[in-house]
C-alpha cells in the first residue's frame, strides 16, 4: 500500500505565493477515510427524513454565513475573480437548499401486480467516492454531496489536488452545522494513489467523478472489478452557433463570456463559434470589440472578468493550440500569476484547436454555410457537453435543438446551469446527470418488493 507524507504547496495562481502547506494523503488515509464512512453509514440512512431535511438546510444557511470567506478562499486558490466566486457560493446553498427539500420528495413506486402488492424503496449505495477537479472545486463538489447526503450515503470527497481549500473549509463548517462525524470526510491526495484507491476499494459502492475524459476513461476501466456504480461528468468542446437572422450585438457581446469565463477553464465554454457565412465579417467585428473589452486582471479587483490560468503546466499546455495566426489576442497583467490573453482564432473544424479541449481562453472561430452545415459540424466532434443557439426563427430552434448531441443547450442564452434542472454529457463527455431530482437516481438504488396478498 502506497503512503505519501511530502507536503502539497498551495499556490495562489494570480501571484504565485503559497497559500497553504498541506500533508498529502495516500492510500492508507484513504482508506481510514473509508472506514470511517462506512462506520458512519448505519446511522445517516437512519436519519428520519424530516431531521436530515432540516440538517441540509442548516448547511445551506452555514454556506450562506460564510459565504465571502469561501468566496475568498476559492479566489485565493483558483484565481477566479471574486465576484464568480461569490456566484458559486451562492449556488453552493442554493444546491442544498434544494436537495434538503427533495429528501422526502424521492420516493418509490407502487405497481399492479397479480396476486399482491408490489412496492419499490429508494435505498442509499453507501460509501460513495466524489472525484472533482480544480476549475470550480466547491461547487462541483456540492452537485455530487447534495444528492449523495440526501439520499442517506456517506461520502469520501477527493478535491483536486491543486485547489484543496474550499472542501477542506467546507467540512469543518458542515460538521459546525450539525453533519455527525464520518459522514463527510474529505481526502487530499493526488489521483494517481487516493483517486485510485477510491475507484479500487471494494467498500466505496460508487464514483461521482467530474473531471477529463482522459482520467474519465481510467475511472470506468477501474471500476469495472468491482461492478462499481460510475457517473462521468466529462470534458467539452461545445459550440456557440450564431445565424444570420440572430441579434448579432447580443450574441457578440455575450460570447467573450461563455468561452474566456473562468479563463476558458470550463467544461461548458463555447469554444467553437459558430457565424454563418453571411453575416460573418460583421459578427466577428463586434466580437472582436466585446473581447477587447473582456478585462484581464487582479481577480480580487472590481470589474475584472477574467484572471490567471491555474498553473505554468496548463498555460504551456493553452499557448501550444495557439500557432501565432490570431484573429485577436487581448491584453494580460505584467508580473507574477500564469496569465494568458483571450485569443480569436480563425480555424476549420478539422484543426487541432476545434477538435481537442484547450481549458484556456483560447476561442476558435468557424464560418458555416446554411442550417444543415451548421448542425453537422457541431455535432463533428467526440464531445456533447453543452452549447447555444443564436436565432429568431422559433422553428429552427427547435428542429436544431433536437438535432444537436448534447446534454445541454441553450437558445438566445450561453447559460447552462441551473439547480433545478439536469446536467450532463452525450458522447465522450459522459453520462450520468447531476442537478435537479436526476441526480438522486445516481446516488441511490432502487429495490422492488412483492408481497403475497393470498389468504
Ligand atoms: P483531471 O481529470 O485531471 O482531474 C480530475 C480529478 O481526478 C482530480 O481530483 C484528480 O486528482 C483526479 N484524478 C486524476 N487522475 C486520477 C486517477 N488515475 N484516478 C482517480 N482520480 C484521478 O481533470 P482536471 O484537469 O482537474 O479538470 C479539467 C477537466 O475537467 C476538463 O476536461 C473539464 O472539461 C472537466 N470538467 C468537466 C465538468 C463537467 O461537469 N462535465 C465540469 C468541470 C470540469
Amino acid at each position: 500500500m502506497t503512503s505519501t507524507t511530502a507536503t502539497l504547496d498551495v499556490i495562489n495562481p494570480a501571484n504565485e505565493k503559497p497559500i497553504a502547506h498541506l500533508r498529502r494523503a495516500g492510500a492508507e488515509e484513504t482508506d481510514r477515510a473509508v472506514a470511517d464512512a462506512r462506520a458512519a453509514f448505519p446511522a445517516w440512512r437512519a436519519v428520519k427524513p424530516a431531521d436530515r431535511v432540516r440538517l441540509l438546510r442548516r448547511i445551506a444557511t452555514a454556506v450562506e454565513e460564510h459565504g465571502e470567506e469561501l468566496a475568498r478562499l476559492e479566489t485565493a486558490n483558483v484565481g477566479k475573480p471574486l465576484g464568480d466566486s461569490r456566484w458559486e457560493m451562492g449556488m453552493v446553498a442554493d444546491v442544498f437548499h434544494f436537495y434538503s427539500g427533495a429528501v422526502d420528495k424521492h420516493y418509490g413506486d407502487t405497481i399492479p401486480v397479480a396476486g399482491g402488492v408490489d412496492i419499490t424503496f429508494r435505498e442509499p449505495l453507501g460509501v460513495v467516492g466524489l472525484i472533482v477537479p480544480w476549475n470550480f472545486p466547491l461547487m462541483l463538489a456540492s452537485w455530487k454531496l447534495g444528492p449523495a447526503l440526501a439520499c442517506g450515503n456517506t461520502v469520501v470527497l477527493k478535491p483536486a489536488e491543486l485547489t484543496p481549500m474550499t472542501a477542506l473549509r467546507f467540512a469543518e463548517i458542515a460538521l459546525e452545522a450539525g453533519l455527525p462525524e464520518g459522514v463527510l470526510n474529505v481526502v487530499v491526495g493526488p489521483g494517481s494513489v487516493a483517486g485510485e484507491r477510491l475507484i479500487a476499494h471494494p467498500d466505496v459502492a460508487k464514483i461521482g467523478f467530474t473531471g477529463s475524459t482522459e482520467v474519465g476513461r481510467r475511472v470506468m476501466e477501474g471500476a469495472a472489478a468491482t461492478i462499481k456504480r460510475v457517473t462521468l461528468e466529462l470534458g467539452g468542446k461545445s459550440a456557440n452557433v450564431v445565424f444570420a437572422d440572430a441579434d448579432l450585438e447580443k450574441a457578440a457581446g455575450a460570447a467573450p463570456g461563455a468561452v474566456f469565463g473562468n479563463a476558458g477553464q470550463d467544461c461548458c465554454a463555447r469554444s467553437r463559434i459558430l457565424v454563418q457565412k453571411s453575416v460573418y465579417d460583421k459578427f466577428t467585428g463586434l466580437l472582436t470589440d466585446a473581447t477587447r473589452r473582456f478585462k484581464v486582471g487582479d481577480p480580487e479587483a472590481n470589474g475584472t472578468d477574467m484572471g490567471p490560468l491555474i498553473s505554468a503546466s496548463h498555460r504551456r499546455l493553452v499557448a501550444s493550440f495557439v500557432d501565432g495566426k490570431s484573429m485577436f489576442r487581448g491584453e494580460i497583467p505584467s508580473g507574477p500569476g500564469y496569465w494568458y490573453p483571450c485569443t480569436l482564432v480563425e480555424a476549420s473544424n478539422t484543426d487541432r484547436v476545434a477538435r481537442e479541449e484547450v481549458f484556456g481562453p483560447v476561442a476558435a472561430v468557424i464560418p458555416f454555410d446554411d442550417e444543415e452545415d451548421a448542425v453537422r459540424i457541431a455535432n463533428d466532434t467526440p464531445f456533447g457537453l453543452s452549447g447555444s443557439l443564436w436565432t429568431r426563427d422559433t422553428a429552427r430552434a427547435m428542429r436544431f435543438a433536437r438535432a444537436i448531441e448534447t446534454g445541454v443547450l441553450s437558445i438566445n442564452s450561453n447559460t447552462s446551469v441551473r439547480v433545478a434542472t439536469p446536467f450532463g454529457g452525450f458522447k465522450q463527455s459522459g453520462f450520468g446527470r447531476e442537478l435537479g431530482m436526476a441526480a438522486m437516481d445516481g446516488y441511490s438504488e432502487v429495490k422492488n418488493v412483492f408481497m403475497s396478498t393470498d389468504g
